[in-house]
């Protein structure tokens, strides 16, 4: 196996190829290329795991593809439950050897009905937010649209449920992996893909200026978040490191200019720490985003290896009282699953002992 300039491992995989990529593949083995919605139909709307079972397809091309293209990227390792609220955190292995995990989360609250997959599109990350275990591992390498793609794949299968929510919340910084991100999302959104709806896949960034400008420019419709996390620059900084190449006023103002084209507001996420829910924190962020459709995500900070002040129940009740005062729209996110190591910036593609 070879690294691409991406550093993708560029092993064929059947789930890399968009619509058009699979039709062109069928054309040239000399079949009809509408074959290629039959193909897809197969893989994600039905996610069988061989080609056998692809009856409608001629035996010469089920020949063809066995020979040319995997169909499964990742290797399922493991899959933990919690015990509090039902999440299952399941970690794979890639095929060269790396892990990454993805969280089966029932609902965190934000909306009754919601089955969300949380997927990773990085194997670590290189960000290095203080607060987040997967900035620990570094930076390793990019998903591949498949590598996105089969972790819906095998979260449906292994849990015999079939999710209608999407967040790119997992490992990894989505926007540093544009390109394979929107690929992927695009197939989760496509009719002979898995059909879910824009409106229930979204995209969370820490704010890489320029692919958020390139999306908005691209006019995508997915949802966005936004990690903010703090108000001020010099605060900001200490915790998120991104805020000294893309600062978050540079993204404010952005989002002043030109609306990002999904009809949802743009959610901006704040992880709570004890150090930034007092009153000034409600007030610049009402001043911040004056002139924005935007709703209000709070995260009360899970718990690390971390070392930072998670905040105090009684402190975060009153920021959320100041916000509402100030006619934020809020949702608060609960930390689901994090008795398996599985909330918000808990990834770590490790094997973690349960705790208890
Ligand atoms: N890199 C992307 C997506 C992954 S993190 C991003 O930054 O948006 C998804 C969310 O979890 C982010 O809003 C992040 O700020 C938050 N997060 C990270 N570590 C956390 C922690 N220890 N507790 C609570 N939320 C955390």
């Amino acid at each position: 196996m070879k690294e691409n300039d991406k550093g993708v491992h560029s092993a064929a995989g059947i789930k890399d190829l968009s619509i058009g990529e699979a039709e062109e593949v069928i054309r040239l083995c000399g079949d009809k290329p509408y074959k290629a919605r039959q193909l897809f139909n197969w893989l994600y709307e039905r996610n069988v795991e061989s080609y056998d079972s692809m009856t409608d397809l001629s035996k010469s091309l089920r020949f063809f593809l066995n020979e040319s293209y995997h169909i499964s990227p990742l290797i399922f390792e493991e899959r933990q439950i919690s015990a509090l609220d039902g999440t299952e955190k399941y970690l794979f292995r890639t095929r060269d050897g790396n892990f990454i995990e993805s969280v089966l989360i029932r609902n965190d609250g934000t909306d009754d009905g919601r089955l969300t997959v949380c997927v990773s599109s990085q194997v670590g990350c290189a960000m290095g937010c203080r607060f987040c275990q997967t900035a620990k591992l570094g930076f390793i390498r990019n998903l591949s649209p498949g590598e996105i793609l089969d972790q819906l794949c095998q979260v449906r299968r292994l849990s015999g449920l079939r999710n209608n929510n999407v967040v790119f919340m997992g490992m990894g910084e989505p926007f540093n992996n544009y390109d394979n991100v929107i690929k992927a999302a695009d197939i989760m959104n496509y009719t002979f893909g898995f059909h879910i709806s824009t409106r229930r896949i979204t995209i969370s960034t820490c704010g890489i200026t320029p692919a958020l400008e390139r999306y908005i420019e691209e006019k995508r419709m997915y949802n966005l978040a936004i990690s903010l996390n703090d108000t001020l620059p010099e605060k900001r900084v200490m915790y998120m490191p991104v805020e000294k190449k893309y600062p978050i006023s540079g993204i404010c103002s952005l989002l002043q200019h030109s609306l990002p084209h999904s009809k949802n507001r743009v959610t901006i996420e704040y992880v709570m720490r004890k150090d930034n829910i007092g009153e000034d924190d409600a007030k610049r962020l009402k001043k911040m985003f004056r002139y924005s459709r935007i709703k209000l995500n709070l995260i009360p900070l899970n718990s690390g290896d971390h070392g930072i002040e998670l905040p105090e129940q009684k402190d975060i009740e009153k920021f959320m009282e100041n916000l509402r005062i100030m006619n934020i729209p809020i949702s608060i996110r609960n930390s689901l699953g994090s008795d398996i190591y599985g909330a918000c910036g808990q990834l770590s593609g490790i094997r973690y002992r349960v705790a208890g």
